[in-house]
């Protein structure tokens, strides 16, 4: 019976790695100004964060940058992508690394022309991360929720061994465990 419930999480939690932003769009795609999403799929050995945010809760535009202004405000958001833990923070005791996120995301990785007229941009990622203690990955505290005015509310899924967990988190409840 244990061996029938684990290969059921573990078809779970590949279909959530594979299909995580390609084909999850009901969740995940929304693209609601002032809304996010994230999603976190925890196995034995490691977890994998999903996120999700319309580009405008960023940086008040969702389109290529225009001028020097715009340019560094890109520039900024690249540089905090580059330690995702900063924006959501895991239970300490789990010790958790990210390695490095795949992000997608035309405007930032420059591949949106800035004569291409397209009005909502995303600011999507995947990142994967090794965990000493994963048993111990309890609770997160979705810090990006103070850091960013722009995101009034984080929709958070967590999907893990002992089943499927969601909550909205806004700037005054940041914290979710399970
Ligand atoms: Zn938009």
């Amino acid at each position: 019976m244990k061996k029938i419930f684990l290969t059921l999480i573990v078809s779970i939690l590949g279909l959530t790695h594979v299909t995580s932003f390609a084909q999850q769009k009901s969740s995940l795609h929304a693209h609601v100004h002032g809304q996010a999403q994230l999603q976190l799929a925890i196995d034995q050995s490691q977890a994998v964060m999903s996120f999700s945010s319309p580009l405008d809760n960023f940086l008040g535009f969702e389109r290529a940058p225009k001028d020097e202004a715009e340019q560094d405000k890109v520039k900024q958001l690249l540089q905090q992508l580059q330690n995702p833990l900063l924006w959501i923070e895991l239970s300490p005791t789990a010790q958790c690394q990210a390695g490095q996120i795949e992000l997608d995301s035309p405007v930032l990785t420059g591949k949106q022309k800035s004569n291409e007229e397209k009005k909502h941009g995303d600011l999507r990622f995947d990142v994967e991360l090794q965990c000493k203690n994963p048993q111990h990955l309890r609770s997160l505290k979705a810090k990006l929720l103070q850091q960013y005015k722009g995101i009034h509310r984080l929709k958070v899924e967590v999907v893990h061994a002992g089943g499927q967990h969601a909550k909205t988190l806004h700037a005054d409840e940041i914290n979710m465990t399970w």
